[in-house]
């Protein structure tokens, strides 16, 4: 039955390739290391799984990084097993390119890293290596084992008691730490959702599937694996996990999956504000952040997450609620064309909205002064810390790209040579070009300094006479600052 969906589901084109031949061209890629002793397959306790046999599926060497699969190579020379796992063979499957490739092993992190000089362990709730190939880094851990009831702590003093434990969790059911060591079959049933815990091996190409997630696949399903309620308390990241891959792939969260959703985010208070601040990166750096924040809003976990975003953008029509939309828009746009997004300016856009309110409710004057402006900031960012902790360098970058809204008013030939070479220039006047976009009428701001970047030397000779005519008349006595600096 599984196979036949499969073959329905996947088939490849006539046009395409056969898996053989591409994998023999990926394999002369690729040079296993010689004189060691290969994996034996059989060691595995296979029977509770589905296998998916190599031409019955659409994966081939050939769309897996070859960093990652000289790591699989590297393993099985060395007599470990390993596999792709997660979203390398998701997003294979779908025929998506994967953002990151994560590997699976018996072996332990400290094999791992006499295997790999270039292996570095990180993480202490849940210890994995990660192999810098550059820019590349390949993410292994070991297969874990089911989680034992030993070990129950209070969270409130759980600091001292976990320490040099490999096993723990909380009295709430939270796992507090996670690195007890298992079989490939525990493994699997340890993992998120069941499309995430597909096994592909370089060893006979097949793919190893314990928990349905091929059927999951194809009917289009995040399914977390076991008892929901369960699975989130054991760790609530899970709860933002399937709304970012619902979104992403554009799956329906399963029924059982989706019920106690709501009811348990409040879990999400226990996690730490560092955790999510790079759980909400991910949200909306994996390429569909408009479709992400449109999703998450319909989820309870959105409040622990955004209240403030939530609470200010309840009118979408409204310039600041346009200005966020555009600015996720974008931050998609620039990811597709293979352009970087920067963290402080998805913030910048995030917090525009309580931003504002914040400037309202000081009754600040209309347009804002620059001291209201960071008092409002000041205040909208502690806010936001709370939840997630934004790191200083963002914070500040933030600051610097809403102060550049109230900078780029052209007031002198000396303001606009300073702004021109202020190291946020570029940010803050994308941002501008966004608030205009969203429907605010800055006076024609932005394509003043469209042409001013655009224009040649003479042009911006004259641009600048004009300011310079326009300018006040010298005056010994200088107007108070608020007044000078406005957004
Ligand atoms: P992507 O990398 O595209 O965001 P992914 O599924 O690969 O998606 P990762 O965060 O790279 O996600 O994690 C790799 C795999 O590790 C997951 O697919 C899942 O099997 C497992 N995993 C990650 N986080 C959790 C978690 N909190 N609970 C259980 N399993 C997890
Ligand atoms: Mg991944």
């Amino acid at each position: 039955m599984l196979r036949k969906l499969t073959r329905a589901l996947f088939r490849r084109p006539a046009a395409v390739a056969d898996n053989a031949s591409e994998d023999a061209a990926a394999a002369h890629a690729v040079k296993p290391l010689t004189g060691g002793r290969s994996a034996n397959m059989q060691d595995l306790d296979l029977s509770s799984a589905t296998i998916i046999e190599r031409q019955d599926h659409r994966i081939s060497r050939r769309g897996i990084s070859p960093n990652a699969l000289k790591v699989l190579y590297r393993f099985n020379e060395a007599g470990f097993h390993a596999f792709l796992v997660g979203g390398g063979v998701r997003d294979l499957l779908l025929q998506n390119s994967p953002k990151d490739f994560d590997i699976s092993t018996n072996a332990t992190p400290e094999d791992i890293k006499q295997l790999f000089r270039n292996a570095r362990i990180i993480g202490r709730r849940f210890k994995i290596v990660h192999l810098s190939f550059g820019r590349e880094i390949i993410e292994v851990t070991t297969f874990r084992a089911h989680h034992t009831v030993a070990n129950e702590f209070d969270t409130d003093d759980s600091r001292q008691g976990i320490r040099g434990l490999d096993s723990a969790h909380s009295t709430g059911g939270m796992i507090l730490r996670d690195n007890v060591y298992g079989s490939i079959n525990e493994d699997a049933l340890r993992r998120d959702f069941t499309v995430n815990a597909l096994y592909y091996t370089i060893n006979q190409f097949i793919i190893i599937d314990f928990a349905k997630g091929m059927d999951d696949l194809n009917d289009r399903l995040i399914r977390i694996i076991g008892d929901p309620e369960t699975r989130y308390r054991e760790d609530p990241v899970r709860l933002l996990r399937a709304i970012r891959f619902a979104a992403k792939l554009d799956f329906t969260i399963e029924a059982s999956t989706r019920a106690p959703m709501d009811r348990l985010a409040y879990l999400l208070e226990s996690i730490s504000p560092a955790r999510l601040f790079d759980e909400s990166i991910k949200l909306f750096t994996g390429g569909c952040a408009e479709a992400t924040f449109a999703v998450l809003r319909q989820f309870k976990v959105a409040d622990y997450l955004f209240k403030a975003t939530l609470d200010s953008t309840s009118d979408p029509a409204s310039p600041a609620s346009r200005l966020l939309t555009l600015a996720l828009r974008n931050t998609d746009t620039r990811l597709a064309a293979g352009k970087s997004v920067t963290p402080a300016f998805l913030y910048a856009a995030m917090l525009w909205p309580p931003l504002q309110d914040a400037l309202k409710a000081a009754n600040a004057d209309n347009p804002p002064g620059l001291v209201d402006l960071q008092d409002a900031a000041s205040n909208v960012i502690m806010e936001q810390l709370q939840r997630t902790a934004i790191p200083r360098r963002f914070t500040t970058a933030m600051r610097e790209i809403w102060e550049m809204q109230c900078r780029l008013k052209p007031r002198s030939r000396r303001s606009v040579e300073t702004i021109l070479a202020h190291p946020r220039f570029r940010a803050g006047y994308d941002f501008l070009l966004l608030r205009e976009e969203a429907g605010e009428d800055l006076g024609g701001l932005g394509q003043w300094w469209t042409d001013m970047q655009s224009a040649d030397r003479s042009l911006q000779e004259t641009m600048l006479a004009e300011l310079d005519k326009r300018g006040p008349k010298k005056s010994k006595r200088r107007k108070p600052r608020r007044q000078d600096n406005n957004l």
